[in-house]
């Protein structure tokens, strides 16, 4: 049976990706020696960073200034990593969420910071308007896209200050105005590529001012001299973004993309609004479009657990909703297909039918 998958991360990646990164796990370059074998060293390895960083330079428009890195430990390592060579006295953060609380708690361990506004009194089903950027932080931290609680800020906010967002779960799923961030950050396991490598653009005049010592290894600055090659990268998870990012020039950039997030938002949150069973959890104008999440409507509670497993039956997979929100969470990033998504109403109509 065909599977459809809805995993909020690692996730879905086009087919052509997965298979070009196997062959050449399989035969570098015509080698004879796997990826996994090479050194990072290799001559023919430095091309493959080399076409990724232009690629992700030109698909986001990177102006002049930026500094684009590939390391690792997460984008929960750039929780800390973010704050240790930004935060000078204090900073300004958005709480959006589970992940966004994850950064503030690290930030607060190097300066004062200020929670512009927060949503948590209403679990995160909503992204706080009508709030002011105080002028005498060093930045704004905005986690674009909250992954487990479904809401999403979908363009480049007005502060008076540079913003650094964690993307981790919408980059490349919109164009987006760089030069308004001192730094963009992303795990690589939702629109990218396998887990193992973290995308970090930084701009380069920013670095350095911190009032602190950083450890070499949580110094942007000696990734950044050294082209992420200071220590041994994640070559296949590299290899693997390389072909990502051939694939998203291919298929018309980050334009096609968000013209294609929002056709598939389109049809499963219509659904959801249309369908008597199904509710959506986030307030109409914050809803993601890269995880969608839904429960139940209350008179229909009983029927979570067997429409999973229905939908389980037709091929979905990973649709349980996150426990923080419960219900259903059906994750659409970029090589989600409109007919993954058709699949999915289908499951949702046929079920609604039967009872
Ligand atoms: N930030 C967001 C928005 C995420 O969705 C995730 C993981 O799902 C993280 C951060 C943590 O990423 P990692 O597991 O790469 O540390």
């Amino acid at each position: 049976m065909k599977k459809y998958n809805f995993n909020a991360g690692p996730s879905i990646l086009p087919r052509e990706v997965i298979e070009n990164t196997a062959k050449q796990c399989l035969d570098f370059n015509g080698s004879g020696l796997s990826l996994m074998e090479i050194s990072h060293r290799a001559k023919d390895f430095q091309p493959v960073v080399d076409e990724a960083v232009a690629l992700i330079k030109e698909l986001l428009q990177i102006p002049e200034g930026y500094s684009v890195l590939f390391l690792g430990g997460g984008a929960s390592l750039e929780f800390c990593m973010v704050p240790y060579n930004f935060l000078i006295k204090k900073a300004a953060y958005l709480n959006t969420g589970t992940w966004s609380k994850k950064a503030i708690k690290e930030a607060k361990l190097f300066g004062e910071v200020v929670e512009v506004a927060s949503s948590a009194e209403s679990n995160f089903t909503y992204i706080p308007k009508g709030w002011s950027c105080p002028t005498d932080v060093d930045y704004l931290h905005v986690t674009t896209n909250n992954t487990i609680f479904g809401t999403e800020i979908r363009t480049d906010l007005d502060v008076p200050v540079p913003m650094i967002a964690d993307m981790s779960s919408d980059i490349f799923s919109r164009p987006v105005d760089v030069s308004k961030y001192d730094c963009i950050y992303a795990g690589a396991q939702k629109n990218l590529a396998m887990a193992g490598v973290t995308l970090v653009i930084v701009k380069d005049e920013k670095l350095g001012r911190a009032p602190r010592q950083i450890p070499t290894m949580l110094d942007y600055r000696t990734h950044v001299e050294k082209g992420s090659m200071f220590n041994t990268p994640p070559v296949v998870p590299i290899y693997c973004a390389l072909e990502t990012l051939r694939w998203l020039k291919n298929n018309g950039g980050l334009e096609a993309m968000d013209k294609l997030a929002h056709e598939r938002a389109e049809i499963l949150y219509g659904e959801i609004d249309r369908n008597k069973l199904f509710r959506g959890t986030v307030k109409e104008e914050d809803r993601s479009l890269m995880n969608i999440c839904f429960v139940m409507n209350d008179e229909y509670a009983e029927l979570e657990k067997p429409f999973l497993e229905y939908a389980m039956s037709k091929g979905m997979v990973g649709i349980k909703g996150h426990r923080s929100v419960g219900g259903f969470r059906a994750s659409c990033y970029n090589a989600q297909t409109i007919e993954g998504v058709n699949a999915l109403v289908q499951c949702m109509k046929e079920f609604e039918a039967s009872h």
